[in-house]
């Protein structure tokens, strides 16, 4: 079995090669993104292990070519991949799964930092303005939190939260018994009607993408603080500007954005970004954003690339279309 890892990073090599070593599989490793241009990468090789990068129909062609039998992506989320043609084609697409408290306690940090206003208060504190203004913030016990997706990740935000004495509402297309003693489902225009804060677990889907957009804020309460750990997609960025500025939405935390997929986890220290509603919400004071790290662990990574070789390594050995 022998697999091109794209996009390696500094802090994945170790990993790779250790569990290469562990499941029997040469890697040929390079730094470089899966497109068109690095195709060549994977010639002879039964399978390809790639991380963000849009994998779309050219490239999955040109693999096709090569032989490649399996794509495997170090994510859990996999839409960028064209996986319904790569399986038309018989190559089968895979993503992992890691530890959910990664992302979990992310976003209760974010949830924390958001209504502690923790943002406006480390900006100034550089400044050395250790003034009082406009710094109060709100205890978690007093709020109700509604939690959109009780997956994986959703599950253990509620659980995560079950000591902090909040109020949390929870709603998802399948709801899970083993909640029901931590938050009471309900639907969606309940919790946004009720909800202090928002939490968005769901991934993205056609009844997802853009779910908070005008309208539905509209229905939400008047300073609601809404937090995206999930997917940029599911929230329309320009309606999230607007009730920002009318202050109808109080706060956010956002750790990824529509449009991040060329930006993120690159340098733009020396050349413009280019993403202007980006821009528009780093330069808010009760905006948190962060660059899609909320994953970013010892624990998940090591996880990440495991799973990843040994979902290629499965491929290889397994029937075409799984
Ligand atoms: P999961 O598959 O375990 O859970 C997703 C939940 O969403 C399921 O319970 C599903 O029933 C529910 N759902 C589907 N459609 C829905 C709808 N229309 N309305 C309400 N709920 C719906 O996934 P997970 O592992 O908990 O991941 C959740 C999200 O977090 C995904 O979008 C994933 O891509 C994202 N994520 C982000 C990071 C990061 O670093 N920021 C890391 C990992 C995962």
């Amino acid at each position: 079995m022998k697999i091109a890892v794209y996009s390696c990073r500094e802090d994945e090599t170790a990993l790779f090669e250790k569990y290469g070593k562990e499941y029997g599989a040469e890697l040929s490793i390079s730094s470089l993104p899966p497109i068109p241009e690095t195709a060549h990468f994977a010639r002879g090789c039964d399978a390809v292990n790639i991380i963000t990068t849009p994998v779309g129909r050219e490239l999955i062609d040109i693999w096709h070519g090569y032989g490649v039998k399996a794509i495997a992506t170090r994510t859990v989320g996999y839409e960028h991949v064209d996986h319904e043609y790569a399986r038309s084609l018989g190559i089968s697409v895979s993503n992992v799964s890691y530890t959910p408290h990664t992302v979990a306690e992310y976003t209760v940090m974010a949830m924390l930092m958001s209504i502690r206003k923790m943002k406006a208060i480390l900006t100034r504190y550089v400044g050395q303005d250790f003034s009082l203004r406009e710094i109060r913030g709100k205890e978690l016990c007093n709020m109700t939190v509604g939690v959109i997706g009780t997956g994986k990740i959703g599950e253990t935000v509620i659980k995560n939260l079950s000591g902090f004495g909040c109020r949390i509402l929870a709603y998802d297309v399948h709801e899970k018994d083993g909640l029901r003693g931590l938050a009471e489902y309900c639907g969606l225009d309940a919790l946004y009607r009720e909800s202090d804060l928002i939490t968005l677990h769901t991934p993205a889907l056609p009844d997802t993408c853009g779910m908070i957009n005008r309208d539905s804020i509209a229905s939400m309460k008047d300073g609601v603080i809404l937090i995206n750990m999930a997917r940029g997609i599911l929230v329309n960025t320009a309606d999230l500007i607007e009730a920002l500025e009318s202050g109808k939405v109080a706060a956010a935390a956002l750790d990824v954005i529509e449009g991040e997929s060329s930006i993120y986890y690159k340098d733009f220290k020396y050349r413009p970004v280019g993403h202007h509603e980006m821009a528009i919400l780093q330069a808010m004071p009760n905006v948190i954003m962060t660059p899609h790290t909320a994953f970013f662990t010892d624990e998940a990574v090591g996880d990440m690339v495991r799973y990843s070789i040994e979902h290629c390594v499965k491929a290889g050995t397994a029937a075409p279309n799984n």
